[in-house]
């Protein structure tokens, strides 16, 4: 089929949740090819997702090699995949005598971890937890409501109590939230929805000190960040703190769907059975395929690469940045989330850089997030810069003219 015959088909019989304008068919490391066979550099990672590209040889060989095994058993049973990748987490966390609980997506990590604080809380009767502004959890009731932004639950009251809301990287609005029923603090290591805005080491540290003296849990969202994305296994890792337990999805599959909970000593015992449950959450299919991409990313070195490539990206990026002071205030990130920060739209950027075959994502209105493998080459960003500068090249006379502050100078805002 080409993209008007899949577009129509969709169209017809699917809910229109999403807008594509392109159909993709067919992926190998970096690159993707759509059905009219044009290339385009994947910069996006079907948001943060394909941490070590498409169609990875181990990747493709775990996951045949599992469906030719045995796929699923449920949790009535032992897998031997379950502990060893539960293993494997719980020692990259650095969480001492952490313990995993195995699900298949982000909201659904999130909703296991709002549950375990819920029931932490239970005996003191604590159930309340504080989440950012411009936060993103998930899509259901509960991390829509947990999602700091009006635009996710506008039409969906009555939302679920228990959560209350304060600004990211204010220390005092987080203390201000804070009252006898509190059970934990949820927060990412850095917002990606949100706009890619990392937190302050000192808005961290405070945080973890401010729950210790409140006696309550301190819990991050990993979904996107987690899975080497920043460059460390998880993003708390950037800060000299460790939470009580965390939530991760996104690229512990590489696509395959698979997300967990990880939870310290504190946490690790709290779900007995019967508190909590999934019939697919952790099934050998899934597990074989995340346990091979922290193979991949162990065996490559990807987290160096990630550091590497994400300080090469930043630069080529404030090279451009500084070209088009006009609508362009600077970049910001960790690791391989970097976001082009602008003064303006950033879709129409967006669109022209699909046009000229780069996958990006505008993010927060304003904001162009580049997401590219962790595996990625310097040639591919060297490639990936040039398209980017030609873009906002062709762009400079529009956007400079939309720009609300169109004399300012500077990086970094
Ligand atoms: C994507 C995302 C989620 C939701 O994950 P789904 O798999 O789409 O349910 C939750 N939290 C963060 C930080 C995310 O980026």
């Amino acid at each position: 089929m080409n993209t008007n015959e899949i577009a129509e088909l969709q169209k017809k019989y699917l809910m229109p949740t999403y807008a594509p304008t392109v159909a993709l068919v067919e992926g190998a490391g970096t690159s993707v090819w759509d059905a009219e066979g044009n290339e385009y550099l994947d910069f996006s990672t079907g948001v943060a997702v394909t941490n070590i590209g498409h169609c990875h040889p181990k990747m493709i060989h775990a996951i045949q090699d599992q469906v030719e095994t045995l796929v699923h058993v449920s949790n009535l049973y032992f897998n031997e995949k379950q502990p060893l990748l539960a293993k494997q987490l719980s020692e990259k966390s650095g969480l001492p005598g952490a313990k995993v609980f195995f699900c298949n997506s982000g909201a659904e990590a999130n909703e296991g971890l709002i549950k375990l604080a819920r029931l932490w809380g239970s005996k003191e009767g604590k159930y309340e937890i504080v989440t950012m502004r411009q936060s993103f959890h998930g899509r259901t009731l509960a991390t829509l409501t947990a999602t700091g932004q009006e635009k996710v639950q506008t039409g969906f009251a009555p939302l679920p109590t228990g959560f209350s809301y304060a600004n990211f990287n204010d220390l005092k609005s987080v203390e201000e939230a804070i009252h006898s029923k509190t059970a934990a603090v949820l927060v990412e290591a850095l917002q990606g929805e949100g706009g890619v805005i990392p937190g302050d080491p000192e808005f961290m540290t405070g945080l973890r000190k401010l729950c210790d003296e409140k006696g309550i849990l301190l819990l991050f969202d990993e979904v996107q960040c987690g899975i080497g994305r920043t460059g460390k296994w998880f993003g708390f890792q950037h800060y000299p703190i460790e939470p009580d337990a965390f939530s991760m999805a996104k690229g512990l599959g590489n696509g395959f769907p698979i997300g967990g909970v990880v939870a310290g000593e504190k946490l690790a015992d709290i779900f007995q059975p019967g508190n909590h449950a999934t019939t697919f959450g952790g099934t050998p299919l899934a597990c074989s395929a995340a346990l091979a991409v922290l193979e991949v990313i162990e065996e490559e070195e990807l987290l160096a690469n990630t550091l590497m490539m994400g300080a090469y990206l930043v630069e080529g990026l404030c090279e451009i940045a500084m070209k088009h002071k006009k609508w362009i205030s600077g970049v910001r990130g960790l690791g391989l989330l970097i976001g082009l920060v602008l003064d303006v739209p950033a879709l129409p950027l967006q669109k022209k850089l699909l046009e000229k075959g780069v996958l990006s994502i505008a993010t927060a209105g304003n904001v162009l997030r580049l997401l590219p493998p962790l595996n990625v080459s310097q040639e591919e960003i060297d490639q990936a810069l040039k398209l980017i500068g030609e873009a906002c090249a062709e762009l400079h006379g529009e956007m400079a003219e939309q720009s609300p502050n169109p004399c300012k100078c500077g990086m970094g805002k």
